[in-house]
């Protein structure tokens, strides 16, 4: 069903000490939506991620993954984060695989896929990204824009309800900014739901359904990109914007 929630944040705090680092947190992201996170550094974009995926403890509120409210910690967390994918800044592949490995790696380890069944999607997922000439390479042979795309291939690999990606093309140079962007806008055609923190104004303009402004641990805004960047209405969000368009 369009619309229907599949990550839902309900009053959600966290600290660290005494940092009050994601404060109410309420952010609801629909089955096929991408939702687009900026705003300054060391607002808690990062750690809003990483929330979602639950690599960080809460200490209030509750996270709704498809219907199901996430467990504190177990098997159960383990499975249900399994379901959501992550595309960091720094790619993390393993450099002693090839690339063909790197992406069939969790579905082998976490879900017992067979190893040519594995192999077989990977291939398809490689090509996917425009990396099907590149499966025998290691990680080292290729340019920062293809390790990015190998590692959202990997992502995609386990088949995930949705995948986050954490400023996926700050480390990039930038001529090869465009070649990530370009497969992550076929990710958000194809119908994928993504939460994705980045600076790239221009993607955020054509593929986000909705940009969320975060300063000092809040939501600020939460609006269509068009209306966001025409009209932002908070001071954070218009000095913010002044700085960096
Ligand atoms: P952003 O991604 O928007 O730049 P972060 O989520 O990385 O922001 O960080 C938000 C705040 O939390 C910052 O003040 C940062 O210094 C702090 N912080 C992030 N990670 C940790 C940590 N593991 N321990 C303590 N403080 C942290
Ligand atoms: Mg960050």
């Amino acid at each position: 069903m369009a619309g229907e929630a599949l990550i839902e944040l309900r009053g959600v705090n966290k600290y660290y000490g005494k940092l009050h680092v994601l404060q109410d947190i309420d952010l609801t992201v629909g089955r096929g939506e991408v939702v687009v996170i900026i705003g300054p550094s060391g607002s808690g974009k990062s750690t809003l991620c990483r929330t979602i995926n639950r690599l960080e403890t809460i200490e209030s509120g509750t996270i709704t993954l498809d219907g199901t409210p996430l467990p504190d910690e177990g098997r159960a967390l383990a499975e249900l984060r399994a379901e959501v994918g992550m595309v960091f800044q720094s790619f993390n592949l393993f450099a002693h695989k090839t690339v063909l490995a790197n992406v069939m790696l969790a579905p082998v380890k976490v879900r017992k896929v067979k190893k040519e069944d594995a192999a077989r999607r990977a291939r398809e997922l490689l090509d996917r990204v425009g990396l099907a000439s590149q499966a025998e390479k290691y990680p080292a042979q290729l340019s920062g824009g293809q390790q990015q795309r190998v590692a959202i291939a990997r992502a995609l690999a386990m088949d995930p309800l949705a995948l986050l990606f954490d400023e996926p093309t700050s480390a990039l140079d930038p001529e090869m900014i465009n070649e990530v962007l370009e497969v992550m806008q076929q990710l958000a055609r194809d119908g994928m739901t993504m939460v994705v923190v980045t600076h790239e104004m221009g993607f955020a303009r054509s593929a986000a359904n909705r940009v969320v402004f975060m300063a000092d641990g809040r939501i600020i805004e939460d609006r269509a990109p068009e209306d966001f960047f025409t009209a932002p209405r908070s001071d954070r969000a218009k000095d913010f914007l002044s700085k960096i368009l």
